[in-house]
């Protein structure tokens, strides 16, 4: 599928040439309520993301997530089901709420 062909990619594309202990950079998406954060180390590319909401986690278009896909909470509802953890969010604002 063309979306675990995707992620094959950037796990190539960021993936170290040599194994030596390193800090892997996330990709950081946000709205005007909350960053999120992929990890493609940590991805295990179930794809649930892109199979249960796929205005925002899209398997097609680069950048590949779009958080004005969809409402905020339905977001969270998403990221929070990452069965792997590649997929974390925060809230923008210090009261951790959605505008
Ligand atoms: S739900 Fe998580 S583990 Fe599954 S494809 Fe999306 S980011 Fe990767």
């Amino acid at each position: 599928m063309f979306f675990n062909g995707l992620i094959h990619l950037l796990n190539i594309r960021f993936k170290p040439q040599i194994d030596l202990p390193m800090k892997t950079t996330a990709n950081v998406f946000s709205n005007r309520d909350i960053t999120v954060t992929y990890e493609p180390y940590v991805c295990t590319n179930a794809e649930r993301c892109a199979r249960e909401l796929s205005n925002v986690f899209r398997n097609s278009v680069i950048p590949w997530i779009d958080l004005d896909g969809d409402s905020t909470e339905k977001i969270i509802r998403q990221v929070k089901k990452c069965p792997s953890g590649a997929l974390k969010f925060s809230y923008n604002n210090v009261n951790n709420e959605v505008a």
